[in-house]
């Protein structure tokens, strides 16, 4: 059986549509249920529901053989898995963000994140030195609350950027979902592996 991890929340319906695209129709998964679990005997194939940050350690782990992750979450908590195919799914771009009033050439001290390692190899790889302030949530909230000068997060549509007064300084680099193997089981399993990329390819 192979066992495929996928992300609960904003990108599962997507993620669904796109294995129904290939002829596996995974429409009882459903994330009301306290079901953590599907198994679908006809395709050999169990889905397990996980949080989008934790798709990657299943795999790492080998508790899912594959699963869909996506690019933000891979590059934040760089995990020993393959990744294979960038579905393409839930697209936008992780950038560097500060007050719509504020001067591009204004310093930056401190920066707002969920993402301190993007963050952080950002800054660093610029040459220079900032703060980062590692938030849970609401990181747009951080320059309003005075708490730093610029946020670093996910902008899709950009709704939430224009909603806070906040402009895009710079993209660091675009984000989508991506389809991950586990070590092993890409080398045990590579067949049903392999067969699930090309069906999957021949539809993105
Ligand atoms: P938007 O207002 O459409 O630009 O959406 C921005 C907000 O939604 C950000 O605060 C992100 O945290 C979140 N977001 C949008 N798209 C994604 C995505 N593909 N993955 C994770 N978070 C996202």
């Amino acid at each position: 059986m192979l066992k495929i991890a996928l992300s609960k929340g904003r990108i599962l319906s997507e993620t669904l549509k796109l294995f129904n695209k290939i002829q596996m129709d995974f429409s009882q998964v459903n994330e009301d249920t306290r079901k953590l679990f599907f198994d679908f005997e006809e395709y050999g194939t169990r889905v397990i529901l996980a949080k989008p940050s934790d798709v990657p350690t299943y795999v790492e782990y080998g508790v899912a053989d594959i699963g869909v992750a996506g690019k933000d979450v891979l590059l934040e908590d760089k995990k020993d898995v393959f990744e294979l195919v960038d579905l393409k799914l839930a697209q936008c771009k992780m950038v560097v963000a500060i007050p719509q009033d504020r001067s591009i050439d204004m310093p930056i001290y401190r920066v707002a994140t969920k993402y301190p390692q993007i963050a952080e190899r950002h800054f660093v790889k610029r040459g220079i030195p900032v703060e980062i302030i590692k938030l849970h949530g609401s990181v747009e909230l951080g320059p309003i609350l005075g708490i730093s000068d610029a946020i670093v997060d996910i902008v899709s549509t950009g709704s939430t950027l224009k909603k806070n007064n906040l402009k895009i300084l710079e993209e660091i680099c675009p984000i989508s979902s991506r389809l991950i193997a586990n070590q092993v089981s890409f080398r045990v399993k590579s067949y049903e592996i392999m067969a699930l990329i090309e069906k999957l390819e021949s539809v993105l």
